[in-house]
């Protein structure tokens, strides 16, 4: 099943990217043609990790997976649809937790550009607790993550 022809661009900070990412990645891939994982360079973020590295592992991540491509973008995020024909954004829902910020943002996107879809995906419920902070606590703490995220990331994380 799949919408041909149209490409989705799955933006975040990916900082540093999950399993969870990794599974909304691979859910994308097969509904759209074409698949732009889109990593922030959103400095008022605080990365904790460069742009560079989170690119770098996710790249790697993601290399057979088909159709998909990741890149670094800045700026308004319609902006950058725009500039790559995109026409729809992807974004993940794991509780109603992320509910009222995602609607937020989908509404103000819409706003900005009204030819736009966002498309919410649930991951598998395995990683649906899931999220870049908890694993950073946990690596910090000395935690295991190892089924948790993409194996670069777990090198990546123990610096
Ligand atoms: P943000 O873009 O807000 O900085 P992230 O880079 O962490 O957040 O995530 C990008 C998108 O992926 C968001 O829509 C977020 O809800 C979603 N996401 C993050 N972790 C998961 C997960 N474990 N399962 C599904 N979606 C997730």
């Amino acid at each position: 099943m799949k919408v041909k022809t149209i490409t989705a661009v799955y933006p975040g900070s990916f900082d540093p990217p999950t399993n969870g990412h990794i599974d909304l990645v691979v859910r994308a891939s097969k509904l759209f043609c074409g698949l732009i994982v889109a990593v922030t360079d959103n400095q008022n973020k605080m990365p904790s990790f460069p742009l560079e590295k989170r690119i770098e592992v996710l790249k790697r991540a993601t290399r057979n997976i088909r159709g998909v491509k990741v890149e670094r973008f800045s700026g308004l995020l319609v902006r950058y649809l725009r500039k790559k024909g995109a026409k729809v954004i992807i974004r993940g829902l794991r509780a109603v937790s992320d509910f009222e910020y995602e609607f937020q943002l989908a509404l103000m996107n819409r706003k900005l550009y009204k030819d736009i879809e966002t498309v919410f995906l649930m991951p598998d419920e395995k990683y649906v607790y899931l999220s870049s902070s908890l694993v950073r606590e946990v690596a910090r703490l000395g935690g295991a993550i190892d089924c948790l995220v993409p194996r670069d990331v777990k090198k990546l994380l123990r610096g």
